[in-house]
């Protein structure tokens, strides 16, 4: 039998995690990469001197508050005497190559800032959430790319890994006692990582994991209960750079996603491709699930141990019903995350250049919602009509003309600026701006369909000024752009 077994590559290194803890780590080098490296053995615990003539601003520093070492003077093979690890870091590649080799000599492991030849380890790009530690290498063929993929993985790792990993060594001792043969411990934990208390954690209910962890410990019983969960997710208004990570996370370990009319498709594709999706409706009045089976549906699936990510567009809490969705779960004893989103608001105030508050134009910003009912609109008027204050409208498109005609009933100018966002923050966004007197014919004009937010105020002048987003030539009916940009 062939027991060699070759390097996987031309270059091929063995992977380790030193423990450095009050070992002596040497420097060789006073610049700024000196100082990063120097603050990597810090982190890990060494005892660190550095050896070089004049220190940079961060290593004199280090040095003042007596976090390292420092010894003023040209590097001698000598100096190595006792350490456990070497770095060299200098811009003078004779020092960097006499470091090395006096290091091969005393058999201490040398790293050379930007020289895997010089060098007998090269060191990873880290993900440090203590004490899970994650490390990449590209055995030096591409630091950039290393750290690029060090972002990604960054990006998509929810930060409480660190915290369920310290859970586990919280319990470790106990869980040895309890299960003293390793097979069944393993199994033990593989319940823990894939069960409810892992999710628990990952979603920051720390002390209802540790809970569940103690009883699973002492019975055995939580392994069978059921690891659903809700998840109340704003999906932002469309464009799908502005769903938050958090958003992304639990999309990418979702099971279904039931959403809504007003969820981009660009956002739904961004979801774990296994997951199932289930459009529950809700286009003003034609729904296609009745709130009560909506919630209905997410209390059986979270049952059925499903993880369930319940995707609205916008902020799940504003105008969106997500209040009672959660009360729902609520009493039906179901586990929630809210994940806030990005509200319609908030995105066309950015991408139509319209800030929603500034200090010479707007003090306050009221968010109503323009829904008509029985055909008319029951707002508080004077709340509305006051000056220095920006109003934005949600639903408003059916009843526009009567908004604005109780704006200026109520004392706001007939001249007030007034703006119509349509598909806010996607490449086929619309604004059409005007004031209150010509607002509802523009609008008719252009065809403006939902969804879209009517933005009143002073601010919208600004626009001509602070607009910047123009994915937005699409021919109109007519063949040429459309009323992207203002019609007065
Ligand atoms: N929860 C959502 C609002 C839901 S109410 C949020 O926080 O944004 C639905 C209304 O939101 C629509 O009628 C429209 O007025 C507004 N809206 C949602 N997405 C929009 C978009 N991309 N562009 C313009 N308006 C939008």
């Amino acid at each position: 039998m062939n027991t060699r077994i070759a390097p996987t590559a031309d270059r091929s290194y063995f992977a380790a995690f030193l423990d450095l803890r009050g070992k002596r780590g040497i420097v060789v080098g006073g610049g700024p990469v000196a100082a990063l490296k120097a603050e990597t053995l810090l982190r890990s615990g060494a005892q660190v001197t550095v050896v070089a003539p004049e220190l940079c601003p961060r290593l004199a520093e280090l040095t003042l508050v007596g976090a390292l070492r420092h010894e003023a003077k040209r590097f001698q093979p000598g100096d190595l005497v006792g350490a456990e690890i070497t770095i060299a870091a200098t811009d003078d590649p004779s020092v960097n190559e006499s470091v090395s080799a006096a290091a091969r000599s005393l058999r201490i492991p040398v790293n050379v800032a930007d020289n895997a030849a010089l060098s007998s380890f090269i060191m990873p790009s880290v993900i440090d959430r203590p004490p899970l530690q994650i490390a990449i290498s590209t055995a030096g063929a591409s630091p950039v790319l290393a750290r690029k993929l060090r972002t990604l993985i960054e990006s998509l790792l929810p930060f409480a890994y660190g915290r369920l990993a310290a859970l586990a060594a919280r319990f470790r001792g106990a869980s040895k006692q309890r299960y003293p043969e390793p097979d069944a411990r393993r199994r033990f934990w593989e319940d823990v990582m894939d069960g409810p208390v892992a999710e628990m954690m990952l979603a920051g209910r720390e002390p209802q994991a540790v809970e569940a962890l103690e009883r699973l410990l002492e019975t055995d019983a939580a392994s069978d209960v059921a690891a659903g969960m809700v998840y109340l997710v704003g999906g932002g208004p469309g464009d799908p750079g502005l769903l938050t990570l958090r958003a992304l996370q639990v999309m990418q370990r979702a099971d279904i996603l039931l959403y809504d009319h007003l969820v981009a498709k660009g956002i739904l594709d961004l979801a774990r491709r296994d997951a199932e999706r289930l459009y529950v409706g809700k286009e003003a009045d034609n729904h296609a699930l009745p709130q009560q089976d909506i919630n209905a549906l997410m209390v059986r699936l979270a049952r059925e141990g499903k993880r369930v990510v319940r995707l609205k567009g916008g902020d799940p809490y504003v105008f969106g019903r997500g209040g009672e969705e959660i009360e729902t779960l609520s009493q039906a004893g179901v586990p929630f995350e809210v994940v806030p989103g990005i509200t319609a608001a908030c995105g066309a105030a950015a991408y139509a250049g319209i800030p929603l508050t500034h200090r010479d134009h707007s003090h306050a910003c009221v968010f109503v919602t323009g829904h008509l009912k029985d055909g008319t609109l029951d707002l508080n008027w004077d709340v509305l009509a006051r000056p220095r204050q920006t109003v934005v409208i949600y639903m408003g498109v059916r009843g526009l003309a009567q908004l604005c005609e109780q704006l200026v009933a109520h004392g706001l100018g007939r001249e007030t600026p007034a703006a119509l966002v349509e598909k806010a923050t996607l490449d086929t966004q619309r604004v059409v701006e005007g004031t209150l007197a010509t607002l509802p014919a523009l609008a008719a004009g252009e065809n403006v369909r939902p969804p879209a937010l009517v933005i009143v105020g002073d601010v919208v002048r600004l626009r001509g000024r602070l607009g910047w987003f123009s994915r937005n030539q699409v021919p109109n009916a007519a063949g040429r752009p459309s009323a992207v940009n203002s019609v007065q």
